[in-house]
């Protein structure tokens, strides 16, 4: 289905944007993947998708809290593929404190990662996609974009933003064949969560599968988490014919959280 379109997923060495990369490959998409991590081991990931999907992938490794990085990557993927058609902006930190404790360095770092990446993505990829008259943007927020959590003040105020920037670009784009939506799964076991599982085994004293469960039960009426993959099949429909309509709407795969 995507054959000869191109995908650009930030933070794509890990977690949830390595496996919508992984979907969008197998799709048919060229791709440039983004993010920190092992030299060797993103290089192993680069090649073994090309081997494996048949595709054409690059690497990036901008780093999404510097505009200038950004605008440098969108610009370097339209040159080096010849046009960017899908943009995922999944590239994510966390940190948790009480908004009295919260460090003035990690704010700055999650509303620049987290919700101003999107922005200048968006900001750079949006004219090709106007002018070619197709694309899809598809930005993973999360469901703490729709509903709150103590201690995460940083993160639910950028995935709040960033259901609104996904609102205001799929107005700004609906008759230019291009697409906006948000993502908001609830819990996902990526490195991401697996640090505040860690930390909540070794605060309570309890085993990590214990602590495991706890998070989920806390939140989810779903006692299980939601799988990396299906937030990339979810991508796929997303850039599919038959989401050619779903535009502005933010698509909640978490096991029920948001539903109560
Ligand atoms: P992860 O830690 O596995 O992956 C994060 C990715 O972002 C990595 O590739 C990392 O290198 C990259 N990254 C971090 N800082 C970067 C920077 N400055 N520049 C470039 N890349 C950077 O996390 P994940 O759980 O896969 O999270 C991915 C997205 O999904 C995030 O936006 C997160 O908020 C969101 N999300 C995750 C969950 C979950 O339960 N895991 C739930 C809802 C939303």
């Amino acid at each position: 289905m995507l054959k000869g379109k191109t995908a650009l997923v930030t933070g794509s060495t890990s977690g949830i944007g390595l496996a919508t990369a992984r979907a969008l490959a197998a799709d048919g998409a060229n791709v440039m993947l983004n993010g920190f991590g092992d030299k060797d081991a993103i290089e192993t990931e680069r090649a073994g998708l090309e081997k494996e999907f048949g595709i054409k992938a690059r690497y990036s490794p901008a780093d999404m809290s510097k505009p200038a990085e950004i605008a440098a990557m969108i610009a370097t993927t339209e040159k080096e593929f010849g046009a960017l058609d899908v943009l995922v902006n999944n590239a994510g930190i966390q940190h948790v404190a009480s908004i009295e404790d919260f460090p003035l360095d990690k704010w700055d770092a999650i509303i620049a990662i987290n919700l101003s990446s999107a922005f200048h993505g968006i900001r750079a990829a949006i004219p090709g996609m106007k002018k070619r008259k197709w694309g899809r943007i598809i930005n993973i927020a999360s469901a703490h974009g729709l509903v709150a959590s103590a201690q995460k003040v940083a993160y639910v105020a950028a995935k709040h933003g960033i259901v609104g920037m996904t609102k205001v670009v799929a107005i700004e784009a609906a008759n230019d064949g291009v697409t906006c939506n948000a993502i908001c799964p609830g819990w996902v076991l990526t490195p991401l969560v697996q640090k505040q599982i860690d930390a909540r085994a070794q605060a309570s004293g309890q085993s990590v599968r214990e602590a495991e469960i706890a998070l989920l039960s806390e939140k989810q009426p779903m006692h299980q988490f939601t799988k990396p993959e299906s937030i990339g099949a979810l991508a796929v429909f997303l850039c599919s014919d038959g989401a050619a309509s779903i535009t502005g709407s933010a698509y909640s795969i978490d096991g029920g959280w948001v539903a109560q």
